[in-house]
């Protein structure tokens, strides 16, 4: 169950009534870390299942205990999972979980608060490796800043054409959405929800808080 809109052609919105009834647990500011942190996993597996929905199969020949026949596999594909951290490492697990071969490359980003553009201070890219589709995982697309400086590292290192790149989110601000599809057409967002706007400090409103503290327990009482 998934919605499109007119405004925002690269963003598909996943109405799967599981995820939206966990997304609605976790904006609860009365919902513990422990659980917040369980729906994170729910969530993105859940999202998993509609972010890779395009990937191609082929037969693969399988003896079942009773005859042999034809069934279908993934094959040979790399995938990669690309948190941006550190909120992002929430999704990595429920990933492994659906695809377990899957490499995993951290990217660290801040904003520096006098230019409020984004830094890269971690990147875990591996110098060359084959790759068919990165998946950036971040639970919030706010102002689009770290997400498209993570696809530009992404795709200055090399992952183009025919490398496929998505991004990953839980809640998607229509601000961040613009900027990301502005400067990166070509790169689908999945989230499980388009939230109204942006507040002046640059949280999702009504949004979820901060899901890195929220994941972590960092936030204070
Ligand atoms: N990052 C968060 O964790 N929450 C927001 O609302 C915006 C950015």
């Amino acid at each position: 169950m998934i919605e499109r809109t007119k405004e925002f052609p690269t963003l598909t919105i996943i109405r799967h009534p599981l995820v939206q009834h966990k997304l609605t647990i976790m904006r609860s500011r009365e919902t513990p870390t422990k659980i917040f942190k369980e729906l994170v996993d729910e969530i993105a597996m859940l999202m998993a299942y509609e972010a890779t929905i395009d990937l191609s199969v082929e037969p693969l020949d399988v003896q079942t205990p009773l005859e042999t026949m034809v069934g279908r596999h993934i094959s040979g594909k790399k995938l990669t999972l690309v948190p941006i951290l550190r909120a992002g490492l929430g999704m990595v697990d429920a990933m492994l979980e659906l695809m377990p071969t899957a490499q995993v490359w951290h990217l660290g980003l801040f904003r520096d608060e006098r230019t409020l553009r984004p830094v890269e201070y971690y990147n875990k890219l591996p110098d060359s490796a084959a790759v068919d589709l990165c998946l950036i995982l971040d639970p919030m697309l706010a102002t689009g800043g770290s997400a498209t400086a993570a696809i530009d590292v992404l795709k200055r290192w090399g992952a183009v054409q025919p490398v496929r790149i998505k991004l990953l989110n839980l809640i998607a601000a229509p601000e961040g959405v613009r900027a990301v599809q502005e400067a990166h057409p070509d790169v689908p967002i999945y989230a499980a929800a388009l939230d109204r706007q942006l507040n002046d400090k640059g949280y999702i409103m009504p949004g979820l808080g901060d899901a890195g503290d929220r994941q972590f327990g960092t936030g204070g009482s």
